[in-house]
């Protein structure tokens, strides 16, 4: 059997398919979670501790009973506007979760952390291109700076404490496990990607464009959709780099492609053969116009390069995952679909 790896959150979306490339990488994952937003039925490759981040001491002791040699942490809250209304949570979960689990490896001599970061630590860009890691990093909530805070400690943990470290930070997660065995669940789900889905296939809660009036081609905001099995396999290749920077790397991970809001509506419309109901709204509050990443270091450092992330192949796994999702409070679709 391979080596063990810790992954905090591996209940969930970006989780459960880090498991399942760890498992196919020959390494077994132990997923420690809460079950808050994950899903047990995601758990699939290995076993689950069910915890809450913040218990160091139920930390240690799942590294100590299952032999961990390192650790994936993804547990932690990610809801932008939920940060702007309850940043005590956000303080709390996400930066007391990157000292606990630190606190853990520390007592097991576990050196290697693989950490769950976002293309939030940079804040609203300064220009319209894109954004590599040495942009000034200038959160704009409560969300971006806890996990700035959370790269921080990890990094002042590797240079004091001999620890080896990358942070990936991610652009916009999308799509579903290409053999239909994972997808996206979130309760409540705020994500565009299956959010147009649902406006398509049942109309039962219409989707608002969310401004057209930014400086961009058609006037929505911009991202770069990045598929969820992509950034997975970036996670078993960083447990494998050879650090530098006194242990601490961070990278971006996306395509280094935008797609616009309403580029997303057409193709969503085109892959379920009907077009989902929109309207135009407000802009939401932290929105900037154009997120998309320059991923060379990513691509240098890890060997990596986004292999199924074009845009149709995003759209089709996540439209297959919603018709016949295993887990996560499926809905009956109307006759019509
Ligand atoms: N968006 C939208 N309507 C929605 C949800 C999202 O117009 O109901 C837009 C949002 O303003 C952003 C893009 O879609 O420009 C992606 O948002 P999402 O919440 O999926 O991911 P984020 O970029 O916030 O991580």
């Amino acid at each position: 059997m391979g080596d063990t790896i810790l992954v905090t959150g591996g209940a969930g979306y970006i989780g459960s398919h880090t498991c399942k490339a760890l498992a196919q990488a020959g390494l077994e994952p132990v997923v420690y979670d809460d079950l808050s937003n994950g899903h047990a039925q995601a758990v699939k490759w290995g076993p689950l501790v069910q915890g809450d981040v913040r218990d160091r001491e139920r930390l240690a002791r799942t590294m100590s009973d299952h032999k961990v040699v390192g650790v994936i942490h993804f547990a932690g809250l990610i809801e932008v506007g939920r940060s702007m209304h309850r940043p005590d949570l956000y303080w709390d979960h996400n930066v007391n979760g990157v000292a606990a689990v630190l606190s853990a490896m520390r007592d097991n001599g576990v050196a290697r952390l693989i950490f769950s970061s976002t293309a939030a630590v940079y804040g609203t860009p300064a220009g319209l291109s894109a954004l590599s890691e040495t942009d000034v990093l200038n959160p704009i909530n409560p969300y971006g700076d806890s996990k700035l805070a959370g790269e921080r400690m990890i990094a002042a943990n590797c240079a004091a404490f001999g620890m080896e470290a990358v942070a990936l930070r991610y652009f916009n997660a999308s799509g579903a496990d290409p053999d239909g065995e994972l997808g996206e669940a979130h309760d409540p789900e705020t994500h565009l990607i299956p959010l147009a889905i649902e406006a398509a296939l049942t109309g039962s809660r219409p989707l608002t464009v969310f401004g057209r009036d930014f400086p961009t081609d058609d006037g929505s905001c911009v991202r770069d959709y990045i598929h969820v099995a992509d950034l997975a396999r970036a996670h078993v290749l960083a447990l494998g780099l050879s650090t530098v920077d006194q242990g601490f790397e961070a990278m971006n991970l996306g395509r280094g492609q935008g797609t616009s809001v309403l580029e997303v509506i057409e193709a969503v419309g085109q892959a379920c053969g009907r077009p989902p109901v929109y309207s135009v709204g407000d802009r939401r509050a932290g929105d900037p116009p154009i997120l998309v990443a320059d991923p060379a270091r990513a691509m240098k450092r890890l060997t990596w390069k986004p292999e199924i992330s074009d845009f149709q192949t995003i759209v089709d796994t996540a439209v297959a995952w919603r018709l016949n999702r295993r887990f996560g409070g499926i809905t009956t679709l109307p006759a019509a679909a």
